[in-house]
C-alpha cells in the first residue's frame, strides 16, 4: 500500500508489509523455502554481487520474513527492520553489530535476566564491558559514564520492577557522549510508545511477547532508525545466523493486525486488575505505572500512550502466600513469558528465582512475596474473581 506510513496505526497494522503477488493474496504467502534458483549463471552472478535486486538464501533474505520486517520498522516508525530468531538474537545481533573490544556500555539495572547475563558474562570474553545502574536515575547514568562508554542500552518499563526510565533524558546524554542508544520495547509495543520518536538509535523486540501476542512462537526484531545502517547490520546478523523463519514471520505478522485491539483491551482489564489489588488487604503494595503510586509516574504519563498489561505486587506473608496463590489461582496460567492474549502469573521467589539464595534474591531486589502477572483479554471479572478466591486461601 503506497503512503503506508501517513496512515494510522490501526491501518498499518492491517496492511503494513504486504507484498503484492500476481494471485493478488491478500496476505504475504509462506514461502516455505529454504533457497532460490537462478535464472541462470549470469543471473545468480548478478544477485551475489547485488548488481540486481532478488532472493538467493533464506537466512539472507525471505519474501515472508521481508514482509513481517517492514510491517514492524513501518509500526514502529523505523527505515529498517531485522527479523531474529527469538529476542535474545536480536540483543546480542545489535551488540555485534554496535560494539568492538574496548568499548563500555551503561545497561538498566532492571532488565531482562538474559540481556543481563549476555553482558555480565558472555560480552567481556569479547572486551566489552557493562555498568548497570537504575537508568531511571540519571546521575546514576552520568556517574557511570566512561571515556570508553558507547552504548547506553534501556529497558523500560524494566523487568520485573516496572521502573520506568525517562528516554528523552537518556538519549540527550547518549548524544552529549557521542553514544547510541538502544531500547528494549518488547513491554510497551509501538502502540505504547514512540522510542524513535523520543531519541533512540536503535528498538529491539521479543516479538515473542506483544508483537505476536499469542505465546506460539518465540522470535525477536531489530529496527533502525538510520537507513544507512542497514547494510552492516544485515551482514552481520546473516553471519551470526539468528535469522527468523518463514514460517514464524508468518504467524508474527498474522499477530499484528490485532496488535491495537490486543494490547488496549489487555490495558483495559490490567487497569482494573491493578485497581483492586491495590484496594486487597493482602496486598503490601503494587507497581504499576497507571497508578499514582508508582514512582515515575509523571515521566510514564509523558513518554507512555498507557500503562500496559504488566503488573507487579507484593503479597504479605511472602513464599508461603506466593504458593498458596500459585497453587490456587484458575484461569491465570503459571508460566514465564508475557504479553499473549492469555493472562499468565509468575512467583519469582518460588519459581524462576527459587534457585538462588535468599540473600542474592534480596540483592536483585527480589522480595519474597513478589507476584508479577500479564493481563490478558479474559472477562475481567472471570479474571478479578480468580483471584479473589485463591488471595482469600491466604
Ligand atoms: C522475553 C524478553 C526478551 C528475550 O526474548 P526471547 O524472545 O525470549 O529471546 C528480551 N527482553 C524482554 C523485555 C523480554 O520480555
Amino acid at each position: 500500500m503506497k503512503n503506508i506510513r501517513n496512515y494510522g496505526i490501526e491501518t498499518q497494522c492491517v496492511h503494513a508489509g504486504l507484498k503484492e503477488t500476481k494471485e493478488g493474496a491478500v496476505v504475504t504467502p509462506i514461502y516455505q523455502t529454504s533457497t532460490f534458483k537462478f535464472q541462470d549463471a549470469d543471473h545468480g552472478a548478478r544477485l551475489f554481487k547485488g548488481e540486481e535486486e532478488g532472493y538467493i538464501y533464506t537466512r539472507m533474505r525471505n519474501p515472508t520474513v521481508e514482509a513481517m520486517e517492514d510491517a514492524v520498522a513501518i509500526l514502529e516508525g523505523g527505515a529498517k527492520a531485522l527479523g531474529c530468531a527469538t529476542g535474545m538474537a536480536a540483543v546480542h545481533t545489535l551488540f555485534a553489530a554496535t560494539l568492538k573490544s574496548g568499548d563500555h556500555v551503561i545497561c538498566s539495572e532492571s532488565c531482562y535476566g538474559a540481556t543481563a547475563t549476555l553482558l555480565a558474562n558472555v560480552m567481556p570474553n569479547f572486551g566489552i564491558s557493562t555498568t548497570f545502574v537504575d537508568t531511571s536515575n540519571l546521575d546514576d547514568v552520568k556517574n557511570a559514564i566512561q571515556p570508553n562508554t558507547k552504548m547506553i542500552y534501556a529497558e523500560t518499563p524494566g523487568n520485573p520492577t516496572l521502573i520506568i526510565s525517562d528516554l528523552k533524558a537518556l538519549s540527550n546524554i547518549a548524544k552529549s557522549i557521542g553514544a547510541k542508544f538502544a531500547v528494549d520495547n518488547t513491554f510497551m509495543s509501538p502502540v505504547l510508545q514512540r522510542p524513535f520518536e523520543l531519541g533512540a538509535d536503535y528498538i529491539i523486540h521479543s516479538m515473542t511477547k506483544y508483537l505476536n501476542g499469542h505465546a506460539d512462537v518465540v522470535a525477536g526484531i531489530i529496527i533502525l532508525k538510520n537507513e544507512e545502517e542497514y547494510p552492516h547490520f544485515r551482514k552481520i546478523l546473516n553471519h551470526l545466523g539468528g535469522t527468523i523463519d518463514p514460517f514464524n514471520s508468518f504467524l508474527v505478522h498474522r499477530g499484528l493486525k490485532t496488535l491495537k485491539l490486543r494490547v488496549l483491551q489487555q490495558q483495559e482489564n490490567a487497569k482494573k486488575v491493578a485497581e483492586y489489588l491495590n484496594n486487597h488487604p493482602k496486598v503490601e503494595w503494587v507497581r504499576y505505572p497507571g497508578l499514582t503510586s508508582h514512582p515515575q509516574y509523571d515521566i510514564a504519563q509523558n513518554q507512555m500512550k498507557g500503562p500496559g498489561s504488566m503488573i507487579a505486587f507484593e503479597l504479605k506473608g511472602g513464599i508461603e502466600a506466593g504458593k498458596v496463590l500459585m497453587n490456587n489461582i484458575e484461569i491465570f496460567g503459571l508460566a514465564v513469558s508475557l504479553g499473549g492474549v492469555e493472562s499468565l502469573i509468575q512467583h519469582p521467589a518460588s519459581m524462576t528465582h527459587a534457585g538462588m539464595s535468599a540473600e542474592a534474591r534480596k540483592q536483585a531486589k527480589i522480595t519474597d512475596g513478589l507476584v508479577r502477572i500479564s493481563v490478558g483479554i479474559e472477562n475481567v471479572n472471570d479474571l478479578i474473581n480468580a483471584l479473589d478466591k485463591a488471595l482469600a486461601l491466604i
